[in-house]
């Protein structure tokens, strides 16, 4: 398969293409087309080097409206390094995106720093679970508008303690929005997770 399969748009095709990549990973060619083609939720068990960030990332990209500056879509990752990391991929996927911000937001780095780079508009937000939520509560972020929500590594998070931040996080998020639960495993406390807050996902493994 090649990505032209997929559905993708050519302004992600053109970036694919300069970064190289020759094929879709197989958590790709699974997911990318699920997720352009259904408003569904997903539960995917993927390991990490399997490039989940695409199998995410581009589908996201693809379905946010660039013309408004509300945030849209939210990932969740359990560290600043995985954050910054993904933050990193999807910038370089979107370098032909036409006024698509993305920002990082994490602990242990300014906040008013953050807080004014989501104030230029920020369609998607890439945070830890500890910031958003302190943001959150101080009106430096509004995620009641969002339409797709990322849980990527939901193992990692919750084997972290972030199950009660998370839990806060998403009842500040619409219940008309759809969730994307990426891990590498799948331990009760994921499960839960999935029950309390999925509606009826699909599911991908490989
Ligand atoms: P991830 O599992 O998302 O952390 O991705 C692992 C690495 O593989 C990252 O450096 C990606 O840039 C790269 N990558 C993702 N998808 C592909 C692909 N289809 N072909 C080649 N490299 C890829």
């Amino acid at each position: 398969t090649k990505f032209e399969a997929l559905g993708l748009d050519k302004s992600l095709l053109d970036a694919i293409t300069d970064l190289g990549f020759e094929s879709p990973s197989e958590v790709q060619e699974k997911a990318i087309p699920i997720l352009l083609e259904q408003d569904t939720d997903l539960v995917a068990l993927a390991q990490t080097g399997t490039g989940k960030t695409a199998a995410f990332g581009f589908p996201l990209i693809q379905k946010i409206d660039k013309s408004s500056r509300t945030t849209q879509g939210l990932i969740l990752s359990p560290t600043r390094e995985l954050c910054l990391q993904i933050t990193n991929e999807l910038k370089a996927y979107s370098k032909y995106e036409k006024g698509l911000n993305v920002v990082a937001i994490y602990g242990g780095a300014s906040i008013s720093d953050q807080a004014n780079q989501i104030r230029r508009g920020a369609q998607i937000v890439v945070a830890t679970p500890g910031r958003i939520k302190d943001m959150i509560s101080r009106g430096m972020v509004n995620i009641s508008k969002l339409d797709y929500c990322v849980l990527d590594e939901a193992d990692e998070m919750l084997n972290m303690g972030f199950y009660e931040d998370i839990k806060d996080i998403l009842s500040n998020t619409p219940d008309e929005k759809f969730t994307w639960l990426f891990s590498a495993t799948m331990p009760r406390e994921v499960s839960t997770i999935a029950k309390k807050f999925m509606h009826n996902p699909q599911e991908i493994t490989v």
